[in-house]
């Protein structure tokens, strides 16, 4: 999934988990202890296969795609959904006999009749793929658009943003893991009578509304436009996940004059990309580390689909910015973010955002500290260092001058940010007021 900037109230550290895992003792640690202390510490079979994959003596390819055998749900529920329109057929899949192949992300699903994919959204029901999450999202908000993060795209801009279940990678930190590792139908209901989200918009909704709810491709600009939103994000799971439901809505956005985020994790395969990237007006994605290592530990997933994406959003004139959390033990290595940030100057350019983030103990790295403030200090430092001339730190609140936008030729503050607020704009048609040069982004 993608990472929406979140501030540490609305996390929920749950404090050290159960089981043996020594919940303090971090990968570093355990590498100083060498090969002969690895055999004194007393740990479970996770945490072995974990030693193992430090020590480098597991593969480096990443984890086969996980198929809910026997999964799709029975005759009655599948014509439930499909009265609801929550069922669409597939793009971007092979037919193999009776057997599918999914070809919208890496994972490349295979599934038999019966099947349901890695991402939970789809199934094989009598050799065509389906995905059930359509039109049916499990919950939407309107966010300013600095909660993407997206610094350098209609500042002080709200969207209307929105998600389906599922999600293409399994991370370990994930934010929002209780919608993006759901199948569908633990968050959507069809029973009961439709609901179609569209202006005139209620008042208010319930949660039960909420699980029967619609809200058409074709609705998506009208209901963001009633709410002030110039846009529509498609984030907080991953839109590739809902691949479907995301391309339509965005075609359809698009010609009613609504601009599109994309906010993703960037697993998406070339073919799906291309086809969507010309209805995407910003995306915001997450570089989750620089190693193929990391991408298997700590998301399931893979660095070089990610790194082909950013060119190809580069390639093709996309806006988009990069975020990078910085994870204690798993991405704070600063020699890997040297690295990482030389790619992308050499790749990208020195005028592509980026913004590290702040870690917050989550999901199955409750056990985890926050990213010390020194750290991501010093990865704003190599950043500049390397070129790159807007970089943020987000997580932190109250850190001076964290989320501010400098002119990289005279150096003075040409947006000022409080968090997620604008609180100054010194920009006139997306130049510096002072010195006059251009900032680099979409500001109008
Ligand atoms: S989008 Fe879902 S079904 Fe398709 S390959 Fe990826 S995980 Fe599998």
């Amino acid at each position: 999934m993608g990472l929406d900037q979140t501030t540490p109230e609305s996390l929920s550290p749950r404090g050290p988990g159960a089981g043996g895992t020594p919940r303090f003792l971090t990968r570093r640690q355990a590498l100083a202890c060498g090969a002969v202390g690895l055999a004194n510490i007393a740990m479970g079979t996770e945490a072995n296969s974990w030693l193992r994959d430090l020590l480098g003596l597991g593969s480096s390819a990443a984890a086969p795609a996980e198929i809910f055998k026997g999964d799709a749900p029975s005759d009655e529920v599948f014509a439930l959904w499909q009265r609801r329109g929550w069922v669409h057929e597939g793009s971007h899949y092979l037919k193999l006999d009776r057997n599918v192949q999914c070809k919208v992300c890496p994972n490349n699903c295979i599934l038999a009749p019966g099947d349901r994919s890695h991402c939970r959204n789809k199934i094989n029901r009598d050799g065509t793929l389906y995905t059930l999450a359509y039109a049916n999202p499990c919950t939407f908000h309107v966010d300013p658009v600095e909660k993407k993060p997206l610094f350098h795209f209609l500042p002080g801009s709200l969207t209307f943003s929105l998600a389906t279940s599922g999600c293409v990678f399994r991370c370990l930190n994930c934010q929002n893991w209780e919608i993006s590792q759901k199948k569908p139908e633990e968050t959507k209901d069809p029973h009961g009578s439709a609901l179609c989200f569209r202006p005139p918009l209620p008042a208010a909704l319930t949660a039960t509304d909420l699980r029967r709810l619609s809200l058409f491709p074709d609705d998506i600009a009208a209901v963001a436009t009633a709410l002030r939103c110039p846009s529509v994000a498609y984030t907080y799971s991953e839109p590739t996940a809902y691949y479907e439901y995301t391309f339509d809505s965005c075609r359809a956005a698009r010609t009613r004059g609504v601009r599109n985020i994309i906010v993703t994790c960037g697993s998406i395969e070339e073919r799906p990309l291309r086809e969507l990237a010309p209805f995407v007006d910003a995306a915001h994605v997450d570089l989750k580390g620089f190693s193929e290592d990391t991408y298997r530990q700590l998301n399931s997933g893979k660095l070089e689909p990610i790194l082909r994406t950013l060119k190809i959003y580069h390639e093709l004139g996309v806006w988009f910015e990069v975020i990078n959390l910085i994870v204690p033990t798993y991405t704070d290595d600063l020699d890997g973010i040297r690295r990482m940030c030389g790619w992308l100057v050499d790749n990208l350019g020195p005028d592509r955002p980026l913004h590290f983030s702040r870690f917050h103990p989550q999901h199955k790295l409750d056990h985890l500290p926050p990213t010390p403030v020194e750290t991501l200090l010093k990865a704003r430092d190599l950043a500049r260092a390397a070129g790159l001339r807007y970089v943020y730190i987000g997580n932190v609140p109250g850190l001076a001058g964290a989320g501010n936008t400098s002119c990289p030729t005279c150096h003075r503050t040409v947006i000022e940010r409080d968090i997620f607020s604008v609180t100054r704009l010194d920009l006139n048609a997306g130049k510096c007021r002072h010195c006059h040069t251009a900032i680099a982004g979409v500001w109008s």
